[in-house]
């Protein structure tokens, strides 16, 4: 079968097709026949690698997966052969305190498909079944592919930990991020005023297209925490939903209210940011961190975006073959969604 591999860590000439034997299954996994697949900043991290992160070469990536089922193992229950289905690329051992409590993505050993495992780049995949959602026939492969990990984050991150509702303000770094694109329709439906950063007028107004309120842009107001406490009555936002890291955190806390609450989901700019613990006592502010998402709220986002009432943004499609091409656009920080590939 086809299959995009990473040959070794380092640049995106390290990513290259072959040919792999298709793989078997065992009895509780699905045999995926692999339709889209998308690109998340993780497949960056992965692509380059960190002294923390342990794979075997040549690594299959990607953690975004929708396909349709080519044969079901023994033990299924509930999928059958033809769906169409999507992945929820957490993967738990399913018996923990916490697996057992419905927080799978706090289990001890859990793990991030495409990751800490292989991923979905490949014609076939073999899946866990009970990380294999069914969609109905109005969502397209690539709409299901680009959902998956940026709603499921963006929804633990905005609803489960930061608790947005109704009337607070929610401030949202880098527009164009597939996270953020998420963030801001999650936002808005819980019934918040959404603030969105950008260097790009482009994409502030793309932002606005998918419900953000206010925009401002970093590039020609570098001091945009001043013009988020000017937008805001001098009080500042109730909630941040932060994935930038060292070049945003003490911005992202000064423009937030005393007492809000600022949800951390990454650092694509640096892990470790320059710190004042004064505003963090005087404001009362909490920091709250947000990885992934339970199997639950897997299921509840899906659910609205099954129903169209949030909506998956696709930048841009790529045949797998040009994986290098994609792996440039989302390095550079052009899209604004999500880079999809086709296989
Ligand atoms: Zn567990």
């Amino acid at each position: 079968m086809k299959a995009l591999v990473l040959k070794q860590h380092g640049g995106s000439e390290n990513l290259a097709i072959v040919d792999l034997p298709k793989p078997s299954i065992n009895p509780e996994q699905v045999l995926v026949n692999v339709k889209a697949v998308s690109l998340n900043q993780l497949d960056l991290f992965v692509r380059r690698g960190s002294p923390a992160l342990k794979l075997t070469m040549p690594h299959i990536p990607c953690s975004d997966v929708a396909g349709v089922i080519e044969e079901v193992g023994s033990a299924v229950m509930g999928l059958s052969k033809g769906m169409r289905v999507v992945l929820n690329p957490g993967l738990s051992c399913g018996h923990c305190e916490y697996c057992i409590a419905g927080e799978e993505c706090l289990c001890p050993e859990f793990k991030i498909f495409g990751e800490h495992t292989p991923g979905g780049a490949a014609e076939f995949v073999a899946l866990p079944a009970r990380n294999v959602l069914p969609i109905p026939d109005s969502i397209s492969f690539e709409q299901a592919a680009g959902a998956s990990l940026v709603f499921l984050t963006a929804w633990r991150a905005l609803v489960t930990r930061a608790r947005v509702r109704a009337g607070d303000d929610v401030l949202i770094l880098g527009a164009g991020a597939g996270t953020s694109t998420a963030a801001i329709q999650i936002a808005k439906k819980a019934g918040a005023r959404v603030l969105v950063t950008s260097s790009s007028e482009d994409k502030l107004q793309k932002a606005k297209a998918l419900g953000a309120d206010i925009l401002i842009n970093y590039r020609t107001n570098p001091d945009w925490d001043r013009e988020v406490f000017a937008k805001t009555n001098k009080r500042g936002v109730d909630v941040v939903f932060e994935s930038v890291g060292a070049e945003t955190w003490l911005k992202s806390i000064r423009a937030l209210r005393k007492g809000g609450r600022m949800v951390v989901i990454g650092g694509t700019t640096g892990l470790r940011p320059q710190e004042e613990i004064g505003f963090i006592f005087w404001k009362q502010i909490d920091i709250l961190g947000s990885t992934m998402a339970s199997r639950h709220e897997f299921n509840d986002v899906m659910k609205l975006i099954f129903r169209g009432e949030l909506k998956p943004v696709i930048d841009s499609v790529y045949p797998l073959e040009q994986a290098q091409q994609a792996h440039a656009r989302l390095e550079k920080g052009e899209q604004f969604g999500k880079i999809v590939m086709t296989v």
